[in-house]
């Protein structure tokens, strides 16, 4: 790949008025820069996704735009939150773009290392994640949540790339394949890994958000982690089957302890047949459960229509 590529970069904004004019001027230095070099082309673009916010981001986009049309604007109707504001943005942006960029309005990920993305992507890579050396610039609460998370849900089989949000470069065809996937539960940090394709990873330092405030309070952080779960993994259901085997062994074993102090006359009356009936009933019910639970989860893995299969490349 020799010619230059025509960038795109994907800013999902939830009022976000203070870090605005911020995050734009830092945009126009390095696109500047970086026209200049001719790193990228001269159609390369910001799109700012406005996910519905309520004070004046959506004016600030159009103003720019009208200064400057480099920077173009999306605006929703309402918010729906920094995944599916970001998938609107891909889906938008990689139509007029050979390769895109996702990155938060606040400038908390390093502009600088876009540079970087550029080079992997001109190896032939067609996702390079952006990887936080260190979380110091997290509160240790987040930080620790953060990691426990993700281990927590690699433990259920869920590929992500360890330190890395969604601080991204995509090629247009990775961007086809995601676009490929119609559920509406997004977790884009599970979804991206399981495309495939020849990745890599940059590592980079995340600084302090700039201006404003998190638009992640825990409420919505812990929204995107149950997501996360549930979005990928049946392992819950599969555990609560093997629970309810484990619980039908554990009630014969009850049984027959029933039945031999029934025997021995060492029971009192109705004693046998209480406990028979607890523990046997108790592990049919899970046992009925569990089995209920593997048919919703194919159903589940139905509905999704993810795609089969994704192809990467032809020839002939
Ligand atoms: N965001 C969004 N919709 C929301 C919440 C957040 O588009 O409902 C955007 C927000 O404007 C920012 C990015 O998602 O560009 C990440 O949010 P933030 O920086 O507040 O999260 P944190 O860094 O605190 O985890
Ligand atoms: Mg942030």
């Amino acid at each position: 790949m020799t010619t230059i590529p025509t960038l795109g970069i994907i800013v999902p904004c939830y009022n976000e008025k203070e870090v605005l004019p911020l995050t734009i001027s830092a945009m126009q230095r390095f696109f500047e820069d970086w026209k200049g070099r001719r790193l990228i082309t001269e159609e390369s673009f910001v799109l700012f996704v406005d996910d519905g916010s309520q004070d004046d981001t959506w004016s600030q986009i159009e103003h720019i735009h009208a200064m400057d049309t480099q920077f173009r604007g999306l605006k929703l109707a309402h918010n729906v939150g920094h995944q599916n504001a970001l998938f609107a943005g891909l889906a938008e942006g990689h139509l007029s773009a050979d390769c895109v960029v996702s990155m938060d309005a606040d400038l908390q990920d390093d502009v600088e290392v876009i540079e970087q993305f550029l080079a992997e992507y001109a190896k032939g890579n067609d996702i390079v994640y952006g990887v936080r050396e260190d979380r110091q610039s997290d509160s240790w609460f987040k930080r620790s949540t953060a990691q426990g998370f993700y281990r927590f849900i690699d433990q259920l089989g869920v590929e992500t790339v360890f330190n890395h949000a969604d601080y991204r470069l995509m090629s247009k065809r990775a961007v086809e394949a995601l676009y490929a996937h119609p559920e509406r539960n997004l977790f884009l940090r599970g979804m991206v890994p399981a495309l495939g394709f020849q990745t890599t990873e940059v590592s980079y330092t995340r600084q302090p958000r700039l201006a404003g405030e998190s638009k992640y309070p825990l409420r919505k952080m812990l929204s995107l982690a149950w997501d996360g779960v549930t979005s990928f993994s049946v392992r819950p259901i599969k555990l609560l089957f093997l629970l309810s085997l484990f619980m039908l062994i554990v009630s014969f074993g009850f049984v027959g302890y029933a039945l031999y102090r029934q025997y021995e006359g060492k029971a009192m009356d109705g004693w046998t047949s209480l406990m028979m009936s607890i523990w046997f009933i108790g592990g049919l019910q899970l046992f009925g459960i569990g089995l209920v639970g593997e048919y919703v989860g194919k159903i589940y893995q139905e509905v999704k229509r993810r795609p089969r299969y994704i192809v990467e490349e032809r020839c002939g």
